[in-house]
């Protein structure tokens, strides 16, 4: 073995152990929020910009959802025990609000992980 198949084999080895570190800051905080019905994927959005919306799931309770500054909130509920109204904000990787009357889950994810996912199955 030559010394610069030695060097090449260390560079290759500090990269993928580089992007690696790199994947699991990334998942850390979530840029993607997905909104379940029922274990359906309804909506998606991107946390990187302020946005709102409205998801109306069983028995016609609707929430109404607010992303500011990456921050996942249900700000306004319909539902009889109103916990998800409760519930802190949301930013990073795998929280998740859920509204149990409604059968409504509001999660995050990092959209990295998704194609890593996507490509393991
Ligand atoms: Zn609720």
């Amino acid at each position: 073995m030559k010394r610069n198949d030695v060097v090449l084999i260390i560079v290759l080895a500090a990269a993928a152990v580089g992007i690696l570190i790199g994947n699991r800051l990334e998942t850390q905080s979530g840029d993607t929020l997905i909104v379940r019905v029922h274990g359906a994927v309804a909506q998606t959005y991107s946390l990187r910009q302020n946005d709102s919306g409205t998801i109306t799931g069983a028995g016609g309770i609707q929430l109404s959802f607010s992303i500011e500054q990456g921050h996942v909130s249900v700000i306004e509920a319909n539902c009889p025990d109103k916990l998800c109204m409760s519930h802190r904000p949301i930013s990073k990787n795998g929280e998740s609000i859920i509204c149990l009357p409604a059968g409504v889950i509001l999660e995050i994810q990092s959209s990295e992980e998704a194609q890593y996912d996507a490509i393991v199955r």
